[in-house]
Parts: C-alpha cells; structure tokens; sequence
C-alpha cells in the first residue's frame, strides 16, 4: 500500500440467493472502473456463509479480474475445517485472506470457542502461518476500543499480539469522527504496530440501520451528524446526501493525511460509494 497511491477497497456480504449473486457480480463490473485495490466478502454469522463466501469470492476472482480477499471467522468451526476452507481458498487461487474471531450468535453474550477451535482470532492467524499458507493476511481492529474489552490498553495488547502472529495490514472498524483514527494509529505505532493500518469508512444511507450499527459496534456518531440525522430522517434521498457528504468529508481528511488507503462498507449498496470514490477521484 503506498500513500501516494491509495488503495480503495469495497466489502460486500454473500447474497442469499443466484439473482441476488448475479446482481452483485453485475455492480462489481460496474465499480471495476474505480479501480478498486480489492473488494472483500464477508463470513455470516456462525459460519452460515462459509460455501457462499469462497463461492463468491472465487467468482469474484475469476470473472471481474478485481483482486477479492475472503474473511473467515472462528465461529461454530473447528481447526480441521477451518483448515478444510483455507485449502479451497488456495485451490480457487484467493491471495487474501481476513481472519476473524467473529461476534458471539445471537443472544450470546461471551464468545464461547468450539471444542477443538479458536479463542481468538490470534490463533486463527497463527494457525494459517504454522499450516504454511501463504495468504497475505488483514486484520480486524477498533479505534474506539472492541465492544467487548474493558480497557483499550489491553485491546492494543492483543492486537499487538494478533499482528505479530502474521498480520500483513489492518482494517478499523467504522468510525465517524477521523479524531479517533488519528488518536488510534499513534497509540498503536507507540505500541510498536507497524503494519498499514486501512481505516474503515461506511456511508450512511439508512437511519435505522446506523442505529443498530453503532449499537452493535459501539461506533460514536459525533453530536452535531446525530442532529443532522436526526433531522432528515424520513427523507431517504436527503439522508444519503448527507451521508455522502460526510463520508466524502472524512475521506478527504483521511487522505490528505495520508492513510494507505480506504475501505469501504459498502453493504451492498454501491451507489454511494461510487459517488464518493468518483469524488475523490477527481479531486487526486
Ligand atoms: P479478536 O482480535 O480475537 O478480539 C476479540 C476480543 O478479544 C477483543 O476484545 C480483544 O481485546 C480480546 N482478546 C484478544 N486476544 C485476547 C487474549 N489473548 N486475552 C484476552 N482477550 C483477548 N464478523 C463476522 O462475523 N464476519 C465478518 O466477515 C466480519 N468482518 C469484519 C471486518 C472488519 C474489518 C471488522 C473490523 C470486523 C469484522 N467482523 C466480522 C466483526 C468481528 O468478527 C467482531 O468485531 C468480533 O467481535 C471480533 O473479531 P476480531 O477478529 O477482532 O477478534
């Protein structure tokens, strides 16, 4: 990753269904002109993704000529059949791999790790390495502390922990006040966490569904967007108007700064991203 030269990078879920599919593989030809460094997909929750996932990706790999990376989760698998998809992840000639501990199933509170599992996503990323793939392999981490954590000293701790496992780079959870990706990236680089760290950014298009994120991720919505939100919330073009804006604003802060790169949430739903990458674009 070089700053001079962002890398843009989209995440997409597995659609549920073959149209859903064909539609999503039809807005990747469309994004393909932005030139996206990769586009991701991610693990449903509980492994119910898994056959769609490596589908996906492979597809993604084969047919749009985009470079895809394949999140994968801990969650309900045991060491054999994570290994199991990270063999079908290497036959398909996937180079990217996402290694993840995954969020406890629904009314979980702890994670609870399979018998004959992992506990965290350190030991996933241990075990790719110890197995001799050869993955370039990203990592999950959180500006605002993980959810779960009581301090974020020790959350640095482990991610420290994680990236020395054979961490190539890391993605942030979604934030949107840039103040705490900047406070992060110095916390982590006293840490001596040296790798690229790629922050996530995830325009808003929807009021509900922000609410339920950030409750979920813990992401703080700054007061004044709260407001601002909070006033066009029944106007849906109103409200991805201004969550392109404020997207687009935090993007060009991040990249006059100098971050390696962008990935964006996409959830599926390019438009707004395409908008503000084409922004971007213009701008560079
Ligand atoms: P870990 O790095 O294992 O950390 C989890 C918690 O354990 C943290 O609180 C950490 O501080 C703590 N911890 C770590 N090591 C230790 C230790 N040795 N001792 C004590 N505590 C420790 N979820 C999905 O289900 N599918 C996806 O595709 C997906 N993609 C994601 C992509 C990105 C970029 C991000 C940021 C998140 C994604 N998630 C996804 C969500 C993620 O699975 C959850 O946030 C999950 O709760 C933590 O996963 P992790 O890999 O960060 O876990």
């Amino acid at each position: 990753m070089n700053p001079s030269n962002p890398c843009f990078s989209f995440e997409f879920f597995p659609p549920k269904t073959d149209e859903g599919t064909a539609n999503l593989l039809r807005t990747l030809e469309d994004l393909a002109p932005l030139e996206p460094g990769f586009v991701s997909v991610t693990y449903g929750a509980g492994g119910s993704t898994r056959d769609r996932t490596i589908e996906l990706v492979t597809r993604i790999k084969q047919t749009t000529g985009i470079e895809a990376m394949a999140h994968l989760t801990c969650v309900g698998h045991t060491r054999e059949e994570l290994h199991d998809v990270l063999q079908k992840l290497k036959e398909a000639k996937v180079e990217n791999v996402l290694p993840l501990r995954g969020d406890p199933p629904q009314g979980q509170k702890e994670f609870v790790p399979t018998p004959g599992g992992f506990r965290y996503a350190s030991e996933l990323v241990n075990f790719v390495r110890e197995e001799d793939f050869t993955f370039c392999l990203g990592g999950a981490c959180y500006p605002e502390g993980h959810v779960e954590t009581a301090s974020r000293d020790d959350d640095l701790r482990h991610l420290k922990a994680k990236v020395d496992a054979g961490l190539d780079f890391l993605i942030t959870q979604l934030f949107f006040d840039n103040a705490f990706y900047f406070d992060f990236v110095e916390r982590a680089r006293r840490a001596g966490i040296n790798v690229p760290i790629v922050p996530g950014i995830m325009p808003i298009t929807n009021y509900e569904q922000v609410q339920r994120f950030t409750r979920l991720c813990g992401a703080t919505v700054p007061m004044r967007l709260g407001l601002q939100l909070e006033r066009v919330k029944d106007q849906p073009e109103s409200l991805v108007q201004l969550g392109v804006a404020h997207a687009t604003v935090q993007c060009m802060e991040l990249l006059a700064r100098g971050v390696p790169g962008i990935h964006f949430y996409t959830l599926n739903k390019s438009p707004a991203t395409r908008m503000i990458v084409s922004a971007l674009r213009a701008r560079s």
